[in-house]
């Protein structure tokens, strides 16, 4: 058995594992070895399965007019699970009763998608429940294996956590005041917690997701509420780099960023982390770390560290990212900038929809608006049947990237804007729109998505070429 008594009465560290630590059964072994370098209590907060949260998606869909695939689904999640825990738990009497903990979840799971079936249509409280099986799964085995290694473990349900949310079904927000005393005395015990992430529970009890990707921010809430000493995000790539290594050759890894240059990668689509994860974080200036499960040792060297220290770099810019959901639609009239109340029409509409304007400017003739890709259509079905007086004309457009440049200082160095420009230019790349200034910490710029990568490889040429030859990271 582990002994945690030298380490008593530490703050917890929060740590995240995530859907790309968790492909393969023996990706488990990696997550041993890194509980056992921690050796100390620990709050886990773990994702689904690579590529479960998906499959959870296409079964709800499909149990709406059909329930002949139910069977084999919730079969197929028992046969993977059995599998990880047979390789992993030898002793019969903890694997039975795993497997009994198992077969509960799966049963539950089966009925709720046999209620879609009967119904014909996905309610959304029963949508949220039925995607936070594949967290509830990977958890309730990971507290299994774990205390099997010889940790004291124990899972916790957010249900029984009292991570409580705002109610909102598909996007949740934590209710930090009606959670924060429960969360924060429920795991003070010195043992390791293993918690399924994606979802709280709103007061009523009903269990509300985060939004896709929202296991960071789960793990974020918590580490706020423990008042964490760090929260550490375990992924396969190494931290934030100067630019998506499939794109570019040699990126650098920024040991660095401050919480607002890691959000706004994150909203401008590094998919390192959950946009919303820094929030909780912020005002206690928890330290978040990034950490690549293929590479760490003993001592625990982080890759990226995020927090409130700003850090300006000679050459501003940190990270080049992009985006390919960012979708616009352009209203044209004379004189639409001066003319009132025309944003306040759409923005209300839009939010009784619950649609979610991404980013918005306007000009003396056009307003701008964008969206993701998933709410393109019905946004433009929308905003073009609202009469606006002095609109002539509105279009969407898809296809397009936004090619964001993140540091902070970006306003106060000459001649960045100057260079990122004729960067681009020199690459007879055709610029649809740039934005410099709407924040201290990101430009960007919107394109043609066939000419994303040639912008990222020259802007990143630009800024990090000589730092690439002397093999510095930043
Ligand atoms: N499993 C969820 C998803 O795929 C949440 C997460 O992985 O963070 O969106
Ligand atoms: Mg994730």
């Amino acid at each position: 058995m582990y002994n945690f008594l030298l380490k008593r009465k530490m703050k917890k560290i929060v740590v995240k594992f995530g859907g790309s630590n968790l492909k393969e059964a023996a990706d488990i072994h990696k997550l041993l070895q890194v509980i056992k370098y921690y050796n100390r209590p620990l709050a886990i907060v773990v994702s689904a399965f690579y590529g479960i949260t998906n499959k959870l998606v296409d079964i709800m869909n499909s149990s709406k007019n059909d329930e002949k695939n139910i069977e084999d689904f919730t079969a197929f999640l028992a046969d993977m699970k059995e599998k990880i825990i047979s390789q992993y738990i030898k002793d019969e009497k903890n694997k039975a009763e795993v497997l009994q903990q198992l077969d509960i979840r799966l049963k539950e799971l089966k009925r709720q998608l046999l209620g879609i079936n009967y119904l014909g249509e996905i309610p959304e409280f029963i949508e949220d429940a039925v995607l936070s099986f594949g967290e509830k799964l990977s958890a309730l085995i990971i507290a299994a294996i774990v205390r099997n290694e010889g940790f004291e473990c124990e899972e916790i349900l957010p249900e029984n956590l009292h991570l409580i949310t705002d109610g909102e079904f598909g996007n949740a927000t934590v209710d930090f005041e009606s959670s924060l005393e429960f969360v924060r005395d429920r795991l003070s015990e010195d043992k390791i917690f293993i918690i399924p992430g994606f979802y709280g529970v709103s007061k009523e009890g009903r269990k509300t997701i985060f939004g896709r990707g929202g296991s960071d921010y789960s793990a974020a809430a918590i580490a706020s509420c423990v008042d964490a000493e760090f929260l550490d995000v375990w992924k396969d790539v190494d931290g934030f780099q100067t630019a998506d290594p499939k794109l570019v050759e040699n990126p650098l890894t920024i040991s660095h960023l401050n919480y607002g240059e890691a959000a706004e990668l994150a909203y401008f689509g590094a998919k390192i982390l959950h946009p919303r994860t820094v929030e909780p974080l912020l005002n206690k200036n928890i330290p978040i770390r990034i950490f690549n499960i293929n590479k760490t040792d003993a001592k625990l060297t982080p890759l990226t560290i995020i927090e409130r220290q700003e850090n300006i770099r000679d050459e501003v810019i940190k990270s080049v990212t992009y985006s390919d959901d960012f979708c616009v639609i352009r209203l044209s009239g004379p004189g639409v900038g001066i003319k009132h109340g025309l944003v306040h029409k759409i923005t209300s509409q839009l939010e009784e929809e619950r649609i979610n304007i991404k980013l918005i400017f306007n000009t003396h003739t056009h307003i701008n608006l964008f969206f993701s890709t998933f709410d393109i259509d019905r946004a433009y079905s929308i905003i073009k049947d609202i009469p606006l007086s002095g609109i002539n004309r509105c279009i969407k457009k898809t296809g397009l990237s936004t090619v964001a440049v993140v540091g902070c200082g970006m306003m106060e160095k000459l001649g960045i804007a100057a260079r990122l420009f004729s960067a681009v230019a020199k690459e007879g790349v055709n610029i649809e729109t740039i934005n410099f200034g709407a924040s201290d910490v990101v430009t960007y710029f919107i394109l043609d998505q066939k000419d994303r990568n040639r912008a990222i490889n020259a802007i990143h040429n630009e800024f990090f070429s000589k730092l690439i030859e002397q093999k510095e990271t930043i």
